[in-house]
């Protein structure tokens, strides 16, 4: 799939993220909330908005909602409010959701997307709390829709970007990156699978050249960064080609259809909210001190941009290296845990990048779940800088490090894989090696040196596998001058 590139019109995108906090309790009742727990078991007379009772504020919901401003440069209210957004929702008991209206506690932030050819600032236009909805469920009874109310009340936070986003690839990044911040600052997982992470949509076109943004739709429903791509794309194409063939974007909400690959109406103008918001009465403001402040922006880690340049830096790798190692916090961590375990950055680097990473792929799984500690995969690069296993050894050793709790030396020596390398052992089978082939030392001798590969397998042959190439190489080498 690529970008819409069509020469008279330009798309402008602005999307509005969701991120589910990993807060223990929800946002402002004493409960936990967790995916995929069975329904309505996580719920205080609260969530279920009972007269009588009253909300208290989590204070690490305010807390990771500071992480994430400082972390994308935004303005941290020193005081701010919660609101009432009043709607009528099956899934929303209380008639309202508490969320942040007119002082959202971060504005005007940023981060930088990165794209093949190029890098780009997107505004933030601010960051607020919230508590989530339940959920309805439409699926699982022919006549009736069925309501969860586990998520509600769970803490939220709402990122709304600057319609700065231009393509559909600029979005995806975007996503991506909420993403990698959210998860490298440890305040959501991630999950848009599981919904931990959402985002509406807003799109719009104009022609190429004119400043104003044109008429935008909403779109909903996209439950991976896949769809959110693909969402977009088909919705621009379908703008372009109805101002194209002269009628006009109507601003609506659109559900993306992930079945069909389109998007549909959901509702129209008409219905457009009046959430009649006002000020929560039953919390106080959200003070923000300096000191807090200054204690939040010391506990943050280092973030991916620092970390990969630390990584080009400190490690040499190179730009793609680095951005593979750095993509994911956990990933990042294990690997600087292999470099000071084994003491190689240069071994553990292409270890971790390689059969690693096959490994998670293949496994489908992320590193948490990986089976081998740093250390013991340290052991194993210690093997091989020593030199006392081949490359193939190497590789059988790793793959039994997966299945059994050995260290990498034990399963060498169980399996035999010790290279020998000693040349009182290796000098009588390269002697006998040339002399088994005199018509070919008689031609390495005239000049076809590239022959040296042909005594060298013979050699490994010979010894079962546990030579040393190299210096097999070097003693053929100078056997056969
Ligand atoms: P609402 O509250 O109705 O959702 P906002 O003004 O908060 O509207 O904007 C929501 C999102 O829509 C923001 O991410 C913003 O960047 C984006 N946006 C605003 N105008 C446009 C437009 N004309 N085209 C595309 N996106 C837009
Ligand atoms: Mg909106």
């Amino acid at each position: 799939m690529s970008t819409i590139d069509h020469p008279d019109f330009e798309a402008v995108i602005g999307l509005e993220v969701h991120a589910q906090l990993t807060t223990t309790t929800k946002a402002f009742a004493a409960v936990q909330y967790d995916y995929g727990e069975p329904p309505n078991t996580l719920v205080t007379p609260l969530c279920l908005g009972h007269p009588g009772t009253l909300p208290a504020l989590n204070e690490n919901l305010v807390r990771y909602t500071i992480r994430m401003g400082l972390a994308t440069g935004c303005r941290i209210a020193p005081r701010s409010i919660f609101a009432r957004k009043n709607y009528f929702y099956p899934d929303l008991p209380k008639g309202y959701q508490i969320s942040q209206f007119e002082t959202p506690l971060c504005s005007a932030g940023h981060l930088d997307i990165e794209l093949p050819d190029y890098t780009k600032r997107i505004g933030i236009t601010r960051i607020h709390m919230e508590e989530d909805s339940g959920k309805s469920i439409h699926d699982q009874d022919p006549l009736h829709s069925l309501i969860d109310l586990n998520r509600a009340g769970a803490s939220l936070i709402e990122i709304v970007s600057e319609p700065d986003l231009r393509t559909p690839e600029e979005a995806y990044a975007y996503l991506n990156r909420i993403r990698q911040i959210v998860q490298y600052l440890e305040i959501c997982d991630g999950n848009m699978e599981e919904g931990s992470l959402r985002c509406d949509a807003n799109v719009s076109v104009r022609p190429r050249g004119q400043q104003a943004f044109g008429t935008r739709t909403e779109l909903k429903n996209m439950n991976s960064f896949r769809n959110v791509e693909r969402a977009i794309r088909f919705e621009i194409q379908r703008q372009i080609d109805l101002v194209r063939s002269g009628g006009r974007v109507v601003q609506q909400t659109l559900l993306w259809d992930p079945a069909r690959n389109e998007t549909r109406m959901m509702r129209g103008k008409e219905e457009a909210h009046d959430y009649r918001y006002f000020p929560e009465p039953d919390l106080p403001p959200v003070l923000v001190t300096q000191a807090l402040l200054e204690q939040i922006r010391s506990e943050l880690p280092e973030m991916p941009d620092l970390r990969r340049k630390r990584f080009r830096s400190a490690y040499g790798h190179s730009e793609d290296d680095a951005v593979t190692l750095t993509e994911n916090r956990h990933l990042a961590d294990f690997f600087e845990q292999v470099v000071v375990e084994s003491g190689n950055p240069r071994e553990a680097t292409s270890l971790v990048l390689g059969q690693v990473l096959r490994v998670l792929n293949e496994r489908g799984i992320g590193i948490a779940e990986f089976p081998v500690t740093a250390a013991r995969l340290a052991g194993l690069i210690a093997l091989r800088a020593a030199d006392q296993v081949n490359s193939t050894a190497f590789q059988q050793i790793f793959n039994e490090l997966l299945e059994s709790e050995e260290s990498a030396e034990e399963i060498a020596r169980r399996l035999n894989l010790m290279q020998v390398s000693e040349d009182g052992f290796l000098a009588p089978i390269v002697a006998q090696v040339v002399a088994d082939h005199p018509d070919e030392a008689a031609r390495y001798r005239e000049g076809k040196t590239a022959l040296i590969g042909f005594f060298v397998g013979k050699v490994m042959q010979a010894s079962g596998g546990k030579a040393n190439p190299r210096q097999a190489r070097e003693l053929l080498q100078s056997a056969l001058s």
